[in-house]
């Protein structure tokens, strides 16, 4: 079956009660056993079956078990937040001693995740180009425990090569782990493009229409110590496993999610070549444009379909602000993949509190804003960007 059959027909684990078609809301905490026998064995986790839900839940499971079908992964695990499940995957691999190798060009928190948080606990980030596989491996020593990337930067729109980095990973006998929430993974094969793991914030795309917060985990099972700590230690220690209601929503949003990224994809391309052509713009970062460096590179890892995320300069600060504030039609928000249009300018906001000489070696530029380019048509997307662009 194809991701959009597969993203409806994931059959539940169990027949429901009622024969309800889609899954119930289990919002429940705990679930009785018939004997002392059973409920040791599953306890002692020799049955794989919720008895409490912080740690497991029937609609959670369903949700786990739907990414699992359309990513052909071993295994996958959900969590309240992107960040949640980013920090439960980078805490499950590192530890007191270790280093890991990244980008500058990274999401906000993810880089003070890594710079500032992580660092009080003993673990080194060697933040390097990951688009130079030699200075990648020159950074890698024998305390390296994982290479962190990003599908897409954001908003600098970098895209490196996964199957050269999984090369330089595989020698090395350490996982490449990508956050790929910028391209959701039913647009590629995680494994054939060298991923060990996929860490994703499906608070966007998945999520569908901006409902609710979620992070995912997804395991190629190529690590089993990193896998079993990840279950045993991360999501019971740490807590931080995905709530049923949120899960409920994100179980929805996946049925849809393909008809959505093919037309924002395409919104979004037809949006980056008209901005490409307007006078007043300097520059426009969009992988799918035949001018972007990296356009080889991103089709041959993510297809033809190059997301949702648009970033373009103008002339000035000051230029962007007046942009910003003329728009009568796209929202002034962050967040990514919401059914609507939304505009932020990333260095006065998310990179906001960072000094300037961060956003500096961050290439995060006071001239660029950032796009996501929603399910409205198209010309009425333009319509109310080029107004806002010419009267900046
Ligand atoms: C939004 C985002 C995150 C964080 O996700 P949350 O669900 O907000 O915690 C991480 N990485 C990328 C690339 C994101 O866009």
């Amino acid at each position: 079956m194809k991701s959009t059959t597969k993203a409806i027909h994931t059959p539940l684990q169990r027949r429901d009660a009622y024969d309800a078609l889609q899954v119930p809301v289990y919002n429940c905490l705990a679930y009785e056993f018939d004997d002392a026998e059973y409920m040791s064995d599953v306890f002692c986790g020799k049955v794989i079956v919720p008895d409490y839900s912080r740690v497991l839940n029937p609609t959670v499971m369903h949700l786990e078990e739907r990414v699992i079908n359309l990513t052909n992964s071993k295994e996958v695990s959900a969590f309240t937040s992107g960040m949640a499940a980013i920090s439960a995957m980078l805490l499950s691999t590192s530890g007191a001693g270790k280093n890991i190798i990244s980008s500058r060009h990274l999401f906000g928190n993810t880089y003070l995740l890594l710079t500032s948080t992580l660092k009080r606990f003993g673990v080194e980030a060697r933040l390097v180009d990951l688009c130079n596989p030699q200075e990648v491996e020159k950074a890698l020593d024998e305390h390296t425990c994982c290479i962190f990337m990003e599908s897409v930067t954001n908003p600098q729109t970098e895209v490196a090569d996964t199957r050269e980095l999984s090369r330089i990973a595989r020698k090395f006998n350490i996982p490449l782990i990508a956050d790929t929430t910028i391209i959701p993974f039913t647009q590629f094969d995680g494994k054939e493009i060298g991923l060990d793991f996929q860490v994703v914030s499906s608070t966007k795309y998945i999520s569908g229409g901006a409902t609710s917060l979620g992070g995912l985990i997804i395991d190629y099972g190529n690590f089993p110590e990193i896998s079993t700590r990840i279950k045993k230690e991360a999501v019971f220690n740490l807590g931080g496993y995905m709530t049923p209601q949120a899960a409920y929503m994100q179980i929805i949003g996946l049925e849809t999610l393909q008809v959505r990224y093919d037309r924002q994809a395409d919104s979004a391309k037809e949006i980056a070549n008209r901005l490409a052509n307007h006078p007043k713009v300097k520059k426009v970062g969009y992988p799918g444009l035949e001018a972007h460096p990296d356009k080889n590179v991103f089709n041959s890892l993510y297809g033809d379909k190059a997301g949702a995320m648009v970033v373009f300069d103008l002339d000035s600060k000051e230029q962007c602000f007046n942009f910003i504030n003329n728009l009568k039609l796209i929202h002034r928000a962050t967040n990514l993949f919401d059914n609507r249009s939304l505009a932020i300018h990333p260095s006065s906001t998310i990179f906001g509190p960072l000094s300037p000489e961060e956003r500096d070696k961050m290439d995060v530029k006071d001239t660029t804003i950032r796009l996501s380019i929603g399910l409205e048509d198209p010309d009425d997307i333009w319509n109310d960007l080029k107004q806002a662009i010419d009267n900046a």
